[in-house]
């Protein structure tokens, strides 16, 4: 017998023929997908099924991949908004993050996670995880709560050097020995654990001046480790103009050349941001198999840049979707990323085209899942894949009428539109009720820790306009 049947949906499967299945229906075993047809084409044994979803003619879409998301950021919203990366990281984000503790990191965590779940997220990139934060803690939240995630341990090797230069706060610094016993020992426990849910990869620290962490040797010393392990790596690049002036100075190379020197270059690298990567880079990307996280509205409200997503696309580099951070974007809303992406493509490059509707969808599931190195078993509605299905409601008055369900789905639906999402064959939200966790209480304690955590820091976040 069927564990879950999904009925009454029209299925965006994204498959190799991008085939729309209307009047659909979805069955799932374990959790994996085990049939996807037209109802009236269902074989009989799928039909007697232990539980049963009724669609009501809503989308079926796969589960969103959000490839490059801070989850201690989403305590940070509205902290430091409108302005550059210099003040942003130096005066918020390091020296608060880096007075976070288990307890901070954890509700952080949990308010992002309920976020993403709620606007049809099933799977992200979490690139840079501190010690400090308990590896063993957020895990097990992952585990708890349904989600896929993949964990990039936080690396670095310059600490010294960091430390000398007073840019980092020390709360973010660890010693090579420290990050990476930790890295490795985070790896044996948690790769592959929840039932394949959790993937644990090396995060070294972005190449930057003046935030200096590691040297080339390290990422050469990671790329080694990583491959050794079968596990990937992601790091930031070239997400602001002055990094290319950095590479060149330095090294006398463009910050892909920097990359695919020291060994990084390879199908297990998820590179984030991108902003600055040439045409002749996007070669490199192309030859090596490099996945890259693009980052819309984070890079918008930043004045960082405009990655040639467009490019990179047309080059048949696989460039995944990511919300980046409470901090920056400030959302987790992975369907309200799409339309991001595709606006700023279009207006960027003075073509309408650029980046299509069924395009953002494609960075947002299937590249996602290039991104996260499951090709074969997340990104599409499959037969053989994982159940990592999202029911989007667009009978809505801003989704009326339903000419094209894509065109819907990315320029006209909100994440609030996902009602229910299954992750690996479990229902984690039925109907917008969340069954893995208890909302109230995380809305409480995110509240009461983000205000303990300014008054502890001392950093002062009011209202520009008076207030009364
Ligand atoms: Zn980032």
């Amino acid at each position: 017998m069927t564990d879950l049947l999904i009925k009454n949906v029209t299925a965006v499967t994204v498959d190799e023929r991008r085939l729309i299945i209307t009047d659909a229906a979805i069955a799932v075993e374990g959790d994996s997908i085990v049939a996807l047809d037209k109802e009236a084409e269902l074989a009989a044994e799928h039909w007697r099924a232990a539980r049963v979803v009724d669609g009501g003619g809503m989308l079926a879409i796969p589960g969103l991949i959000d490839a490059h998301a801070h989850s201690p950021q989403a305590m940070l919203r509205g902290v430091a908004d409108d302005m550059g990366w210099r003040p942003y990281l130096q005066e918020y984000i390091w020296p608060l993050q880096g007075a976070y503790d288990p307890d901070d990191a954890a509700i952080s965590l949990k308010l992002m996670v309920l976020e993403m779940i709620k606007s049809g997220t099933t799977c992200y990139v979490d690139p840079l995880v501190h010690t400090r934060y308990d590896f063993d803690r957020q895990a097990s939240i992952i585990e708890e709560m349904g989600i896929r995630a993949v964990l990039a341990k936080s690396v670095m090797d310059q600490t010294a050097l960091a430390q000398q230069q007073e840019v980092i706060n020390e709360g973010m610094l660890e010693t090579e020995e420290q990050s990476l016993a930790e890295a490795d020992r985070a790896i044996e426990k948690w790769h592959n654990a929840a039932d394949g849910r959790i993937q644990v990869w090396y995060g070294p620290r972005v190449p930057r001046e003046p935030a200096t962490a590691c040297s080339p040797d390290f990422y050469r010393k990671v790329s080694d480790l990583a491959l050794e392990k079968g596990v990937g790596i992601t790091v930031h690049l070239a997400g602001e103009r002055e990094d290319v002036d950095y590479f060149r100075r330095e090294y006398d190379a463009l910050p892909v050349e920097f990359a695919d020197r020291v060994g990084l270059t390879q199908p297990n690298l998820l590179l984030a941001m991108c902003c600055w990567v040439s045409e002749q880079e996007i070669e490199i990307l192309q030859r090596t198999d490099t996945k890259v996280a693009h980052c819309p509205s984070a890079n918008m409200k930043m004045s960082s840049g405009v990655a040639k997503v467009r490019e990179m696309r047309q080059a048949g580099v696989s460039v995944g979707l990511g919300c980046d951070s409470g901090a920056n974007n400030n959302c987790y809303d992975m369907i309200r990323e799409m339309k991001a992406a595709s606006l700023l493509q279009n207006i960027h490059t003075m073509d309408p085209q650029a980046l299509t509707a069924e395009g953002a969808l494609e960075m947002a599931t299937i590249a996602g899942a290039a991104a996260v190195d499951r090709p074969d078993a997340l990104g599409s509605l499959e037969v053989g894949k994982k159940a990592d299905i999202v029911l989007v409601d667009l009978y809505k008055l801003h989704a009326t009428p339903q000419f094209d369900p894509i065109s819907n789905l990315v320029y006209a639906a909100q994440g609030s539109d996902v009602r229910t999402v299954v992750i690996d064959g479990r229902v984690v939200m039925e109907d917008r009720q969340i069954l893995v966790a208890d909302e109230e209480e995380i809305l409480a304690e995110a509240e009461t820790r983000g205000q303990d955590l300014l008054a502890r820091t001392g950093v002062q976040v009011t209202p520009n306009w008076p207030v009364e």
